[in-house]
């Protein structure tokens, strides 16, 4: 398969118009025209016609980008959802908690296999305090009780497959409770014991003492924002000089925070989006229309805005804090939310320029970052030797990244997803809910 005379982003920076050719599932050539060439020696032409063989697809005003990875979901077992996902052009999924261990395992290996499902990477169970968020609500999650159980917490996640580690540091307070959490202690041991045995780790900040303490104990990658306060200078420039991510989860706390007046729901606009609607589930476009995520209920909080998690993104940015697309989603059949796998990633995006990365740094975020970022190393770039994880959209979303809804085509693992039989299925009310 040969696209021709399309502009290429590659996951870093925009070249072409050029020529990307892809065969068993992995690019096999990018063509650039000399001028745009940067680096290797240009071929005397970007025409892919010297394989005659190849079927061509004209890209004449159209974009190709890798394929989208969200660094922050929630798949909770549901095929759906990552067929809802791979729908919107995301083509891994990063899930954040996942359980039991024999089913995140089970659809783990079913995504690595089938075409017709986005590809994922679970951290499996998460590490929390007993009896704190979310065990609390789960008697059977194992829990942390202390700096001593941490390498044994670690063991069995790995074990268990986990692909990273996910740590909860959340006393409850968004959800108008006060219940116990993980102190420094323990979370520096779970990050010392995953970084022993060769994991990431992730840490789940719920405000500003949680995201301080996570920082404090050596975690690998931050996500989610306080919504009380921006994070301040120092302790940005901290982030940085210690060579931390975020993953801020704009979409999730966009649809969590308090409404107010001055500032209409990027994420709700999906719900009218012609590019985006005919693709959605009807739950789906229920939740995003009318829904709110139920992440603050001191709604009436008059501190909780999200123009302060816009703010601390900026900063985070301008600090040079390498900031991952991710958004959260907890969306599943039987719980309307109105982050839906997939669809919101575009959300997620266009929340990232809006709170001051370029189209191109944003659409970074979303593909060669996390690749980097979760050592995804045959993805997230369009070079020879990487998976053929590609989305075809029209117009440049490096100019306007709303141009990321306008897809023509998709492919994963260089199999075109067929988009306008899940569209069919979708409008019929038969897609994107079996489980
Ligand atoms: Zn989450």
């Amino acid at each position: 398969m040969i696209i021709d005379k399309v502009r290429i982003f590659d996951g870093t920076a925009m070249l072409g118009p050029g020529a990307v050719e892809f065969a068993d599932g992995v690019i096999t050539r990018v063509l650039t025209e000399p001028a745009a060439a940067s680096d290797a020696p240009a071929p005397a032409s970007a025409s892919a016609s010297a394989s005659a063989s190849a079927e061509v697809i004209d890209g004449t005003g159209l974009t190709l980008l890798p394929g989208l990875i969200d660094a922050h979901t929630h798949v909770f077992g549901a095929e759906s959802n990552l067929e809802l996902a791979l729908a919107f052009g995301v083509t891994t999924e990063l899930d954040m908690f996942m359980g039991p261990p024999e089913l995140t395992q089970a659809l783990c290996t079913a995504a690595g296999e089938r075409a017709d499902l986005a590809d994922m990477r679970s951290s499996g169970l998460v590490a929390s305090a007993p009896g704190g968020h979310p065990g609390h609500a789960m008697p059977l999650l194992p829990t942390v009780a202390g700096p001593d159980e941490a390498d044994a917490f670690v063991a069995a996640r790995q074990a268990e497959g986990a692909h990273f580690i996910k740590i909860i540091v959340d006393d409850g307070a968004n959800h108008g409770m006060s219940l116990p959490a993980l102190d420094r202690a323990t979370v520096t041991a779970l990050a010392d014991a995953a970084h022993r045995r060769g994991l990431l780790t992730v840490a789940h900040v719920s405000a500003g003492w949680s995201a301080r303490l996570a920082l404090d104990s050596g975690v690998d990658m931050l996500t989610h924002l306080p919504l009380e306060a921006a994070l301040d200078d120092a302790f940005v420039s901290r982030t940085a000089d210690g060579k931390r991510v975020a993953i801020p989860t704009l979409a999730m706390l966009e649809a969590s925070a308090p409404e107010t007046p001055s500032r209409s729901r990027t994420g709700r606009a999906l719900a009218d989006d012609p590019r985006v609607v005919g693709y959605l589930p009807d739950h789906a476009r229920t939740a995003i229309a009318e829904g709110h995520e139920g992440l603050c209920v001191e709604k009436e909080s008059s501190e909780h805005h999200f123009t302060h998690a816009l703010a601390s993104v900026a900063r985070l940015h301008r600090a040079g804090v390498p900031v991952l697309a991710g958004t959260d989603t907890n969306y599943r059949p039987d719980r309307a939310c109105p982050v839906v796998h997939g669809a919101s990633l575009h959300t997620e995006l266009a929340l990232l320029v809006e709170a001051g990365l370029t189209p191109a740094e944003a659409l970074t975020a979303a593909t060669s970052a996390p690749a980097a970022h979760f050592g995804l190393s045959d993805r997230g770039l369009i070079a020879p030797g990487r998976r053929a994880d590609l989305v075809l959209v029209e117009g440049d979303p490096t100019q306007d990244i709303t141009h990321t809804r306008s897809i023509e085509a998709i492919w994963r693992g260089g199999v075109r997803f067929d988009r306008e039989a899940y569209r069919e299925r979708t409008a019929s009310g038969t897609g994107g809910t079996r489980a």
